[in-house]
């Protein structure tokens, strides 16, 4: 790659949102350089079956549906970098990106770098992850139909994975860690009107249990839940079959601190649909969205903000 060069458009990031402001970009000639992650393609790639995901009438694996949208973005021209960007500088024009091995600059950006979900960090959790270990009931929920799960947090994405579960298992128990919910009232007020819905106050995951795979068809599975009452310090064993891990989203935004307006919790701050606080800078997808946090919901994002790249570009001209 020519350092000197100044590229149309730069994309950081390498989920739905990401990928489809490639394909749209390339499509219109910005030839568009995305720099993929170290996490190349995303959340979609930590999860096994879609859905939910239109086109798919039998579903698609995440991982094969990521790789579809590469290729396809690939296919009209979009180069490819698999690094991370370290840091960026959004005071000069071009716009300067630094990644792991180059100092790249451009005219335009796409911020398309997603949220991760927070974990416990328990060894066991790491273990069975996608083995009945999932942050994401619409993704996994319907693997637990008629199931018995529970729900960690206390926030508004437990109340939303709850009340979500609540229509698909036989019963859902939310585990956390103090006596008060944090999610707002209304939620709050749906979850607790599900019968099928218990809480487990004071309470905190000590441990996930797990069956180890029995023959080579089978895999590893979750069975229960080592929990500890952060009160008395009590111990208590719960066969479960699921654990939905609802403790908060992480913009991944660390590396645009000081560059562009976030907000209290680090989500880059959009207005007009697609543009960030710095002209020439669009956003699409979970950096900005808490809220729906849908492949196709970013992949929506993408397309506005390749679209928004393309008229802006044509006006700098
Ligand atoms: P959140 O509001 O930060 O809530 C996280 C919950 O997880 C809290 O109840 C917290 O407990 C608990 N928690 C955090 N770390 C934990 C740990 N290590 N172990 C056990 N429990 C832990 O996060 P969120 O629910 O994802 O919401 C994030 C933002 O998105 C909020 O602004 C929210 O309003 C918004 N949101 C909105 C909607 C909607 O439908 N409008 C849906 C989802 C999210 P404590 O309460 O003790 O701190």
């Amino acid at each position: 790659m020519d350092k000197s060069q100044v590229e149309k458009l730069v994309i950081i990031g390498s989920g739905p949102a990401g990928l489809t402001a490639a394909i749209y970009a390339a499509r219109g000639s910005l030839n568009p350089l995305v720099i993929s992650g170290r996490e190349a393609g995303g959340q979609l790639v930590l999860t096994t079956d879609v859905d939910d995901y239109p086109g798919f009438e039998d579903g698609i694996q995440g991982p094969e549906l990521m790789d579809k949208m590469r290729k396809q973005a690939e296919r009209f021209g979009t180069r490819f970098i698999n690094e991370d960007v370290v840091s960026v500088n959004l005071k000069v024009r071009p716009f300067e990106i630094k990644t792991e091995s180059m100092i790249l600059n451009s005219n335009s950006l796409i911020l398309a770098t997603g949220a991760s979900a927070m974990w416990l960090n328990l060894a066991s959790e790491q273990r069975l992850r996608g083995k009945g270990v999932s942050a994401c009931a619409v993704c996994d929920g319907f693997f637990f139909k008629d199931k018995n799960v529970i729900v960690v947090g206390g926030g508004d994405t437990a109340m939303r994975e709850a009340a979500y579960l609540a229509k698909l298992c036989k019963t859902v128990t939310v585990v956390h860690r103090r006596d008060q919910l944090r999610a707002q009232a209304a939620l709050q007020q749906l979850v607790k009107s599900k019968q099928n819905v218990n809480f487990i106050w004071n309470t905190i995951v000590e441990e996930i249990l797990g069956q180890d795979k029995q023959s080579l068809s089978q895999s590893d599975k979750v069975t229960g839940v080592k929990l500890k009452n952060t009160q008395s310090g009590e111990i208590s064993q719960m066969d479960i079959d699921g654990v939905f891990i609802a403790i908060g989203h992480k913009p991944n935004t660390d590396f645009l601190t000081g560059q562009v307006e976030l907000d209290e919790k680090g989500y880059v701050v959009v207005h007009d649909e697609t543009r960030s606080s710095i002209e020439g800078v669009f956003v699409a997808g979970d950096v900005s969205d808490y809220k729906y946090r849908q492949a196709v919901t970013a992949a929506g994002a993408g397309c506005k903000a390749a679209l928004d790249v393309e008229e802006y570009l044509e006006n700098l001209k």
